[in-house]
């Protein structure tokens, strides 16, 4: 079968041919119907080798979604040509972390060696994918796979921060989006569907902007060293009351300390490696700042349902599985409108 991998530090994708998996015991083997690009791949990919944790060769694709096409041995209660998705921060199973369903925050998952498709185990970036237990698939039923799939990282991560920022994001409210790319303008979307919070999206280029205006952004403002005072004079000298950092490199993170509002909330999910000093003159008074990560299983379902109320719905640009290669560079470029899709 054809396979985008990662093989060699600091050399790309390439798409290769590997063998078909066998699903062991416990295991699923889906034929794989979509599979999201990610800018995180990009961060295992541009990672220097001594800093490179995932292993080699690696099949991307951490956003994946497939008919079941093969159970392995025991397994039970789940039929072969159903359509799901794939929950991808696997964990333990076991722990007090993953008996909530948040696999994302496991305790064990590292020390057994546990790892997410595309991020240490084989990812959906090919025909079949092996998933490793029937508790990380979500029914989509006869939602579109390709419109769906990025739902798993790109709707489920925002979800997570938006719902637990939740709380602040009351009538009257302001919610600052940093960065409207893939995670981002599904981001904008899942705040105007379960908030009245005013959305004031930030970007770098014109199309990424009027991509922020159509998936229900209020307001929208040229990210840089203005943008601070811009939205000060959007909300009345107040700031943000939550600000979601889609990029977290340094300028955004000094956006967001510089727009934050006195009990606000910062939600860092941008990994660009920037810091936010902390301590009591750093930021105003009562704010706070968390680092999610990915999402819980029960908010999987929870984000899956409201694309199936039509309340959000992933902007996709789709590429066949030979022209993974271009679909990166374009990830790579800051080109994608939306999430870029593979359809092996
Ligand atoms: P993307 O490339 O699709 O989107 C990034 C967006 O940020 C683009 O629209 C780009 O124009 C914009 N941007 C870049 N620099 C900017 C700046 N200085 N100011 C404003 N906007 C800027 O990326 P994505 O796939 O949506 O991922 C976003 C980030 O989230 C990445 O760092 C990714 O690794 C990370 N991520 C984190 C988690 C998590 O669990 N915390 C999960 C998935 C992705
Ligand atoms: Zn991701």
């Amino acid at each position: 079968m054809k396979a985008v991998q990662y093989r060699e530090i600091g050399k790309g994708p390439e798409v290769v041919e590997v063998d078909v998996p066998e699903p062991g015991p416990g295991q699923i083997r889906l034929k794989v119907t979509a599979a999201g690009l990610c800018h995180s791949d990009w961060f295992v990919m541009d990672l220097p080798e001594e800093q490179y944790i995932y292993g080699l060769p690696l099949t991307l694709g951490h956003e994946g979604a497939g008919i079941v096409d093969k159970l392995g041995e025991g397994v039970e209660g789940i039929e072969v040509g159903g359509s799901y998705a794939v929950y991808g921060p696997w964990g333990c199973g076991l722990c007090h972390a993953c008996s909530r369903g948040a696999e994302n925050y496991c305790s064990h998952a590292a020390e057994l060696g546990i790892a997410p498709p595309g991020l240490g185990a084989p990812g959906a970036m090919a025909e079949y994918l092996i998933v490793d237990d029937k508790r990380h698939l979500i029914p989509l039923g006869d939602l579109d796979p390709v419109e769906t799939v990025s739902l798993t990282d790109a709707g489920l991560t925002p979800y997570h921060a938006i719902k637990n920022a939740l709380p602040k994001l009351v009538p009257g409210s302001t919610a600052v989006v940093i960065g409207v790319g893939g995670l981002g303008h599904v981001g904008v979307q899942i705040i105007r569907a379960i908030s009245q919070a005013r959305v004031i999206a930030l970007d770098l280029s014109d199309e990424k902007l009027a991509l922020a205006r159509e998936v229900g952004a209020h307001d929208i403002v040229v990210s840089g060293p203005d943008a601070a005072e811009r939205v000060r004079d959007l909300t009345n000298g107040l700031g943000a009351d939550v600000v979601f950092d889609f990029v977290g490199a340094q300028p955004t993170l000094d956006t967001a300390r510089a727009v934050v509002a006195v009990d606000g909330h910062i939600e860092i999910v941008g990994i660009g490696g920037g810091l936010l000093p902390t301590g009591f003159f750093s930021t105003p008074f009562g704010a706070s700042a968390r680092a999610p990560y990915w999402g819980t299983r029960s908010e999987l379902m929870e984000v899956i349902d409201l694309a199936r109320s039509g309340a959000v719905s992933v902007h996709v640009e789709q590429f066949g599985i030979d022209d993974a290669v271009a679909a990166y560079g374009k990830l790579h470029d800051g080109t994608v409108r939306g999430r870029a899709v593979i359809v092996p």
